[in-house]
C-alpha cells in the first residue's frame, strides 16, 4: 500500500510502510526523483517515462515493450525495474550502473563495427525476457538494486570513454530496452564527444519505443534466439514475430549498423531445418550483408541439465548460413580462428584475422574494399584496425572525478 504525502509545493513524498522506503518526488527538476532507505539516499534511482497509458480498470499498461505489462500501484512490471508509481510508470535505475568494463568490440559480438577498437560496457539490472538457458542471469535476473553499484551520469559515462580512448559504448549485460531513457540519455553525451552507441538487445520492444532508442544508437546486435514461436514462448516467455519486426526496422528504415547472434543449444534450436530457415528469412528480409554470429552454449540458470554447445555444432550452423548466401557468418565462445575471421563474400580472402579478439591480417583498402578483388566489406570500417587486442580493462567510474 503506497501512501502520498505532499510535504511542500515543492516535494511529495511516497511511502510503502511494508518495505521500509519512501520515495520523495522533487518537483523543482521533476526529472529527478529521490529513493530513501531508512533515510539513506541512493539518488537518483526513479525517472519519469513516457510510453504507458491508464486503463479503465485502474492499472497502468507500460508500453516499451510486447509484454504490455499492466501494473497496479506499487507494482512492478516483469523486468523489475520498471513500475508504477503514483499512477505513472517510472525507471527505477537511471543512473545506476552494474559495473564498467573495456573489451575489444568483437565480444559484444560486432564483426564490422569499428574492429579492434575498445568499447566501454556496461549494464543495469532486469530483463524484459525470461529466458531459461540466460548466461548472464547474475545481473538480467537481479531482484536486488544492491548490484547497481556505480551510480552513473550520462555526461560522466561519455566523458570517462573518451578519456580511456573508447570509440564506442556498449549498452549490454542486460537488455537496454528496459532502461532506455538512460540509455538514451548516456547516447546523447556521446555523440557530443564523437563515441558511438552499441546496443547488445534481444529486440524485444514495441515499434513506438523503438524508433525512439533506435535513432540513438549506431550499432546493434540483435539476439535471434531461434527461429520457432515454440522455443520463444517455451524458453524465454516471449515471441518471434516481435524481434523479426524489429530486424526488418533496423535494417530498412534506420542507419543503425546491425548483426544477429544466436546462442546455439543442443536440441532446442540448432537443428539443420531450423537453422535453414532461419537464414534464408535472413538473406530474403534484411539482404546478405548482416552478419551472423553462431555462439556456444554452456549449462547456466535454469538449463544445467544440457550439454555445452560441441564446436561442431557451431561450424555447421556458420556452413549453412554460407550456404544460403550469408556473406559474414561466425562462430563465437570457442577458439576457433576460421569461424572468427572476416572473409571476402566474392573472392574469399581473409580480409580481418582474428585470434580470441586479436586482429592478424588486415587486408582492405582504405575504402573497406578486399585489396584482392575490391568487393566492397559491409560494416563500418576505417582504414586501419584498432589496436586494443583481447584486453579486457574493469572500469571504477567512482575513481575518475
Ligand atoms: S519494459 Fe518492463 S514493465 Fe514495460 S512492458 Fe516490458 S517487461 Fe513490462
Ligand atoms: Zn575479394
Amino acid at each position: 500500500m503506497m501512501l502520498t504525502f505532499v510535504t511542500s509545493l515543492r516535494t511529495q513524498v511516497i511511502t510503502n510502510a511494508a518495505s521500509n522506503f519512501f520515495i520523495i518526488l522533487n518537483r523543482e527538476d521533476n526529472n529527478r526523483y529521490d529513493i530513501m532507505h531508512n533515510t539513506q539516499s541512493v539518488t537518483p534511482t526513479v525517472f519519469p517515462t513516457k510510453y504507458w497509458h491508464k486503463l479503465e480498470d485502474g492499472r497502468v499498461q507500460c508500453d516499451v515493450c510486447p509484454r504490455e505489462c499492466k501494473l497496479r500501484e506499487g507494482q512492478q512490471g516483469l523486468c523489475f525495474v520498471r513500475a508504477n508509481i503514483n499512477d505513472q510508470i517510472v525507471l527505477t535505475t537511471y543512473g545506476r550502473s552494474s559495473g564498467f568494463c573495456v573489451d575489444p568490440i568483437e565480444k559484444k559480438p560486432l564483426s564490422h563495427f569499428l574492429p579492434g577498437t575498445p568499447v566501454l560496457s556496461f549494464g543495469t539490472a532486469g530483463c524484459n525476457l525470461a529466458c531459461k538457458f540466460c548466461q548472464n542471469w547474475d545481473m538480467s535476473k537481479s531482484r536486488e538494486m544492491d548490484i547497481l553499484a556505480d551510480h552513473a551520469s550520462p555526461e560522466k559515462i561519455a566523458r570517462v570513454a573518451k578519456e580511456l580512448g573508447c570509440r564506442s559504448v556498449a549498452y549490454t549485460y542486460n537488455d537496454p530496452v528496459i532502461f532506455m531513457e538512460y540509455a538514451i540519455d548516456i547516447a546523447k553525451e556521446c555523440r557530443k564527444q564523437d563515441i558511438k552507441s552499441v546496443a547488445v538487445t534481444a529486440g524485444y520492444i514495441s515499434s513506438e519505443p523503438g524508433k525512439e532508442f533506435f535513432q540513438y544508437m549506431d550499432a546493434a546486435n540483435v539476439d535471434l534466439k531461434a527461429f520457432s514461436e515454440d522455443f520463444y514462448h517455451k524458453l524465454t516467455g516471449g515471441h518471434l514475430q516481435p524481434v523479426l519486426d524489429t530486424l526488418k526496422y533496423l535494417k530498412h528504415e534506420t542507419d543503425v549498423w546491425v548483426e544477429i547472434t544466436t546462442l546455439l543449444i543442443p536440441g532446442k534450436n540448432d537443428s539443420d531445418e531450423e537453422l535453414n530457415a532461419m537464414t534464408r528469412w535472413v538473406v530474403e528480409n534484411l539482404g546478405p550483408d548482416v552478419p551472423m554470429h553462431f555462439t556456444a552454449f554452456h549449462p547456466s540458470w535454469k538449463m544445467l541439465d544440457i550439454p555445452s554447445t560441441p564446436p561442431a555444432t557451431l561450424t555447421r550452423a556458420r556452413r549453412i548460413a554460407l550456404d544460403n548466401g550469408v556473406h559474414y557468418a561466425y562462430t563465437g565462445n570457442v577458439h576457433d580462428e576460421d569461424g572468427e575471421s572476416t572473409y571476402c563474400h566474392q573472392c574469399h580472402t581473409r580480409l580481418i584475422g582474428r585470434d580470441w579478439y586479436v586482429l592478424s591480417d588486415w587486408k582492405l583498402d582504405d575504402q573497406g574494399c578486399c585489396k584482392k578483388c575490391g568487393a566492397r566489406c559491409a560494416g563500418v570500417l576505417e582504414s586501419k584496425p584498432g589496436k586494443w587486442g583481447a584486453r579486457r580493462l574493469p572500469v571504477q567510474l567512482s575513481s575518475f572525478a
